[in-house]
């Protein structure tokens, strides 16, 4: 079998740590299958070099970080590939340059174009045991690039799916995917199987183990994704395109917390507003999640909507500046709210689920300030303070109250 294994800053992050990964590694190796390993940066190296950077210059190009982010990867690829040598093992490290990973040209945050396997190939060709940098890739003008926090996942994915490698394992410090954050929810339990789907919308909603990207990539080259734990050997959470569902609400629930509010007050009851307002929020590279508007009144009407924490700030002002343009009587925001969102592809074909939800939510006394559904998830707004109080009593009511509904799928 050819096998990408994917390792996290956490199964890196010191020497001992390293040894056991080689370890790991060289036993799937020795099994007699070809062994791609994707590393990041070990334990909070990439913070740091954030920080490093940031405290010689508040403006730091991102060319100049995507160059000095870049090197964490590289240091645990060429350890990890020396402490394979001590082995006894053959293994070679490769830069995301080396291993021809092309990417988009913004420097942080790139996405990957293509992959021009011909280096691993060869490498593997050779029986070596190969290590790539994960989160890195080059562009077209030859500089280097760093794909987005996390992006080691979409890394070891890509290379997965170019290679067409029989599996590829993502290796992290918990022992898979949770029917939410264990630090949160004290009843939170492991998955056994996700749809890509239902992990696609785990991701995207804030549960922290896949980066979405990665999701996204083995969806659509169909490449069997196993997250596990590299501390013990259980079997992980298997994530490919269909699974037993008939028996299953709900997969799990996520909790997102970088999330404001904003709303306008007063705008014309007319074509066109919704248009003008989520138009230029587009132009300014704003994404908008969730969008309510009111049952017009006296020829006015009310849009709210959510953006991200961090665009806040400047959907605010171009939405002022643009005030008259779009002619509205107030606006209004609100940044301590998070979204709580309940997942399952079983959800669609079973009805019940959003009433359960919002029992469960009235009953604990939390109050919903927006409610949006998909087939296969519904999330709520809600005040930020309420929300790891929410989320252990939805997860409680749709897991701890119906094992016998659940039983199948655990
Ligand atoms: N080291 C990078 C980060 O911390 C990439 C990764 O770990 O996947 O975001
Ligand atoms: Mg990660």
């Amino acid at each position: 079998m050819l096998i990408v294994q994917k390792f996290g800053g956490s199964s890196v992050a010191d020497n001992e740590r390293v040894l056991r990964v080689a370890k790991r590694i060289t036993d799937t190796y020795r099994q007699g299958n070809k062994v791609v390993a994707v590393l990041s940066a070990q334990g909070d190296t990439t913070d740091d070099l954030y920080e490093k950077a940031y405290s010689v210059n508040p403006n730091a190009s991102k060319r100049e970080l995507a160059m000095l982010l870049s090197t964490g990867e590289q240091q645990s690829v060429a350890l990890m590939s020396m402490a394979i040598h001590g082995l006894g093992y053959p293994a070679v490290s490769l830069t995301g340059i080396q291993a021809g990973i092309y990417s988009s040209s913004a420097h942080e945050n790139a996405r990957i174009r293509r992959i021009e396997p011909g280096r691993i190939q060869t490498e593997l060709d050779k029986n070596n045991i190969v290590l790539i940098a994960g989160f890195q890739g080059v562009n077209r003008y030859g500089d280097i690039t760093t794909l987005g926090r996390g992006a080691s996942d979409t890394t070891a994915a890509a290379i997965a799916a170019v290679l067409g490698a029989d599996l590829c394992e993502i290796y992290t410090d918990v022992e898979g995917v949770y029917t939410a954050d264990p630090r949160v929810v004290k009843n939170a339990r492991k998955i056994g199987e996700l749809s890509f789907d239902e992990m696609l919308e785990l991701a995207s909603l804030g549960a922290k183990v896949l980066a979405t990207r990665s999701v996204e990539m083995a969806k659509k080259y169909h490449v069997k994704l196993v997250v596990r734990s590299s501390f013990t050997d259980a079997p992980g959470t298997e994530i490919k395109e269909e699974c037993k569902v008939e028996n299953t609400f709900i997969s799990g629930l996520a909790v997102d917390k970088d999330v404001a509010s904003i709303s306008l007050i007063g705008l014309r009851d007319r074509p066109g507003i919704a248009f003008r307002i989520f138009s230029l929020l587009a132009k300014e590279r704003i994404s908008v999640d969730i969008i309510l508007q009111s049952i017009g009144r006296d020829n006015t009407k009310d849009i709210s909507f959510t953006v991200a924490k961090s665009d806040l700030k400047q959907a605010l002002a171009a939405l002022e500046t643009a005030k008259n343009a779009i002619g509205f009587t107030d606006i209004t925001h609100n940044a301590g709210i998070a979204k709580l969102s309940v997942v399952g592809a079983g959800m669609a074909s079973n009805p019940g689920v959003a009433s359960k939800m919002f029992e469960a939510l009235s009953d604990a006394g939390i109050n919903i300030m927006m409610i949006s559904t998909s087939e296969i998830k519904i999330s709520v707004l809600i005040d930020a303070h309420d929300a790891d109080r929410a989320a252990n009593a939805v997860h409680d009511r749709f897991f701890m109250e119906n094992e016998f509904e659940f039983a199948e799928k655990f």
